[in-house]
Parts: structure tokens; C-alpha cells; sequence
């Protein structure tokens, strides 16, 4: 089964049919990330709409000065949440610095609640990856997700040696940066994404939706750049989020099911 371990299924619109049906027909388990609570709200309409697609909550750092001080109104959707994302820090492209403080303060209190109730998370770390590595060492949060990790060397390395999983998505296509980084996550911790629909449009710097086939494009690029075969990078990543999600007790038993089948 291929895994798409980040998305952002609720921004598709009128192509959410089209997406939707391209999960199910291509078996694409799709970990869909929240930016905020409207957003987690319609991802968990589109959640029952396939048993291949995992809605989780988080707070955008983006979306962080809105939800600073109004935490304790979020705690009933991180409970309700099977998984954490996406969270994170952003001090590269959010310019406005006075919402440093609040990126701070809401990703600490969703850190310390996936602690506390035993859930991975998925993360965007940019220009916050050595803050982000130090908050996971507090908390001992060993289940985490790095989405789309482009940060410095020796943050990278610290982060596989502490167990982080690190999702390569559609930039692994165009960067020699991203190329780079990709061949040195270890087998045992490589997962792809997307982060569609928005993720080629960002990159490309045109109108182009990103779909959920890009993610057959990614596992062709990985297994060109690690010497091996798209069904061997697909049984591998899917191997990966079979272990990140082993015994998981905040997963429905649909998902736990889905994972301890034969790989398909
Ligand atoms: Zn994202």
C-alpha cells in the first residue's frame, strides 16, 4: 500500500471527489493533517469517507497567534484526535516574529498532550528544527513525524538519532537539496507525503494541483535516488508507518486492521 503521511485533503474543493477516488483506487493510506479546528471539523466528514484516509488535529504554526490563548477550548479535539498535525514552527516563511511566542506556546501544549496521551506527531519544523528536536527530548516524544525537512545537517542527524520518521514528498523531484537529504534518512525511518493539493503550486509557482498520484512520482524518485524499485520503496515506507503505528491505543480498529493485513 503506498502511504501519503501528510496531506491537506480539506483544501481539494471540487476535486475532492477526484482525490478521494484516487486514494481508493491506488490504496493510498492518507494521514490527513489539520491546519486549525475548522479544518480538522471537515476533515473528519472526509474521514468517514474512506477507511484509508486518518483525520488528525493540529494547529498550523501559521494559524498559532489565533489559538494561543484559547487552549483549553482545543483539548477536546486533541482527545478526539487518533494522531497530532500538523504542528510545528515556522520562523522562515511567517516574517511576522510576534507570533514567535504563541508558535512557541501552542505547539509545547500539543507536545506535552501527545505525551501524555501516547500519539504521534506530524511536524513542520522550518527554521525551528533544533527548538523542535529539544521539545521532543523533553517530552520523550519518540513518535514524531518530520514533514519535509530541509534544516541543517546536524539537526537532521540528531533527529534519526533520536527516532524521528521523515516524510520525502514532491520537492525530492526538483531539489538536489532535498535529493540529498533523502538518501541519508535511514531505511528503517523514511515515509513519503505529499502535502498536496498545495505542494506543487508552491513549488512550481503556478496553478497546478498536486493530486494524490503525485505520490507515485515520489516513491519512482526515492527508489532511483536509494538504488532500488518503486515496489520496494512502497513496501518499505509502508513497513515504516506499520511499526510507527504498532499497538497504537489512540487508533480506531479499522486502521489497526488495515496495517496488520499482508502488505497489498
Ligand atoms: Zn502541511
Amino acid at each position: 500500500m503506498l502511504i501519503d503521511a501528510h496531506v491537506h485533503l480539506d483544501k481539494y474543493g471540487d476535486l475532492l471527489e477526484e482525490a478521494l477516488r484516487q486514494i481508493d483506487t491506488e490504496r493510498i493510506f492518507t494521514v490527513a493533517t489539520a491546519m486549525d479546528v475548522p479544518s480538522y471539523l471537515e476533515l473528519q466528514k472526509i474521514g468517514e469517507r474512506s477507511e484509508l484516509v486518518l483525520p488528525t488535529f493540529g494547529i498550523h504554526p501559521r494559524r498559532a497567534a489565533e489559538y494561543a490563548d484559547r487552549l483549553p477550548e482545543i483539548s477536546r479535539y486533541i482527545e478526539m484526535s487518533p494522531a497530532i498535525g500538523e504542528i510545528g514552527l515556522d520562523f522562515h516563511w511567517v516574517k511576522d516574529t510576534s507570533t514567535y511566542s504563541a508558535q512557541r506556546k501552542v505547539l509545547e501544549y500539543f507536545i506535552a498532550a501527545a505525551a501524555e496521551q501516547n500519539k504521534f506527531v506530524n511536524l513542520h519544523t522550518k527554521a525551528g528544527e533544533k527548538e523542535i528536536l529539544h521539545l521532543l527530548e523533553k517530552y520523550d516524544v519518540r513518535r514524531a513525524i518530520i514533514h519535509w525537512y530541509s534544516g541543517p545537517r546536524d539537526i537532521l542527524h540528531a533527529m534519526i538519532d533520536f527516532g524521528c520518521y521523515f516524510t520525502i514528498g514532491v520537492e525530492v523531484l526538483y531539489s538536489d537539496h532535498i535529493k540529498a537529504i533523502a538518501k541519508l534518512i535511514p531505511d528503517h525511518l523514511l515515509l513519503t507525503e505529499t502535502d498536496n493539493p498545495g505542494a506543487l503550486k508552491w513549488l512550481k509557482k503556478n496553478d497546478e494541483i498536486g493530486m494524490p498520484m503525485a505520490i507515485k512520482k515520489v516513491v519512482e524518485a526515492l527508489a532511483e535516488l536509494r538504488r532500488s524499485t518503486p515496489g520496494q520503496i512502497e513496501d518499505l515506507v509502508h513497513g515504516n508507518l506499520t511499526s510507527l503505528l504498532a499497538n497504537d491505543p489512540a487508533l480506531k480498529a479499522s486502521v489497526i486492521t488495515l496495517f496488520r493485513r499482508p502488505l497489498t
